[in-house]
């Protein structure tokens, strides 16, 4: 029996959401751009999904632009902002995912954008008065800030962040990749300009996302082609996958409570059993805060053990993760900003509806047979 626990990385496709894209696979496979039936029917697709995901999430159908994912998403957001709005002054934080901060950092090369981080405590939580300061001390300002981490799971508060970018008249861009599907988001409330997503994160398929661009604001296209997407990503949208993204999202906002709900058991039942049969376990960041990470993330800290341990799991058929998938094999910086030990092992858990207790119980077993104890 193979446990899948690294839905942090990707998730499982929803057999529902394969089911609507296998006619987009096969039968109504026309290039959207084109007129005539076959077309048509694409474009009728393209824009039927645009407007189910705007409506799902309060906002515009105009304002969704489909993507290759999340990594394209934050992309032109923070081109777009940097280059199409005069933004000379990006306020961040040590957390983001590399599809901001190396973005950044070419921008930095580039244009000489200035880019300040945000303080933070050792749990990883943000010091909301130093960006106030960073506001009130610098004009033109973009504050990039996602809501929640990948490899530890901190959630970040993005409404008071949004509330205090338009104090300050900044622009805010965040990554919800870790939470869209997850949480709810109403963009009629939430005061942000830019938010990426990504299917694959909840069920949908691999290499397709979207960026919400709120209406006004002028984005500048890192692709440059024909005028698709009303000219803000040139290249032919991947409808299967559109079609899919927006089932996916569909199912996922059906069933947030009950799913949120499940899985906040899966994930304290795994805490739980771990604190008691390994007495020198630690939490990285907020991880085993209910209220201030994600229900879908567990990012422990083990004593250092005589086996390669990820190894030793994934040869017993559990699939976890490091720390994210992203990485690369190279050490962690959001662990390094958290102070962990470098000579302690991490593992972060992720979890998803398609997991079950008895799972749970027997990565449990698993570990306490590697570190002697009795499993709870
Ligand atoms: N942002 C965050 C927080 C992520 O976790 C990921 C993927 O792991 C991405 C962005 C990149 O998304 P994609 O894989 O769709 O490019």
């Amino acid at each position: 029996m193979n446990i899948y626990l690294d839905n942090a990385a990707t998730t499982p496709l929803h057999p529902q959401v394969l089911e609507a894209m296998t006619p987009y696979l096969l039968n109504h496979f026309g290039n959207p751009s084109s007129n005539h039936g076959a077309g048509r029917e694409a474009r009728a697709a393209l824009e039927s999904s645009r407007k189910r995901i705007a409506t799902l999430l309060n906002a515009e159908a105009e304002e969704i632009i489909f993507t290759s994912g999340g990594t394209e998403a934050d992309n032109i957001a923070i081109v777009s902002a940097v280059t199409a709005n005069r933004i000379d002054h990006v306020i961040t934080t040590v957390f983001e995912h590399p599809a901001v901060l190396q973005t950044l950092r070419s921008l930095s090369q580039q244009y000489h954008t200035r880019i300040s981080f945000i303080r933070h405590d050792k749990k990883g939580n943000l010091d909301l008065k130093h960006l106030e300061y960073l506001l009130m001390t610098n004009t033109r300002n973009l504050v990039s800030v996602m809501h929640a981490n990948n490899e530890v799971g901190n959630l970040n508060d993005i409404e008071f962040i949004g509330d205090l970018c338009e104090k300050y008249g900044a622009l805010f861009h965040t990554d919800t990749v870790q939470t869209m599907g997850h949480y709810r988001h109403d963009l009629s409330k939430l005061k942000v300009h830019f938010l990426a997503a990504s299917a694959h994160k909840f069920h949908g398929p691999k290499g397709v996302g979207f960026l919400y661009c709120r209406k006004g604001q002028q984005l500048n296209r890192i692709i440059h082609g024909g005028g698709q997407e009303s000219g803000a990503r040139a290249g032919t949208e991947n409808i299967p996958g559109i079609v899919g993204m927006a089932k996916a999202l569909e199912i996922a906002c059906n069933h947030i409570e009950e799913d949120s709900k499940y899985i906040s058991q899966l994930k304290s039942s795994l805490a739980g059993n771990l604190t008691e049969i390994l007495p020198d376990l630690r939490f990285n960041g907020n991880s085993a805060h209910p209220d201030k990470s994600l229900y879908t993330v567990l990012s422990v800290s083990l004593a250092p053990a005589d086996i390669d341990l990820l190894h030793y799991l994934d040869s017993e058929g559990i699939a976890v993760s490091g720390g994210s998938a992203c990485s690369g094999g190279s050490p962690s910086l959001v662990l390094k900003a958290l102070g962990a030990d470098p000579a302690r092992i991490t593992i972060r858990f992720s979890f998803s509806k398609f997991n079950t207790p008895e799972e749970i119980e027997r990565v449990v077993e698993k570990l306490a047979a590697v570190y002697n104890s009795v499993a709870a």
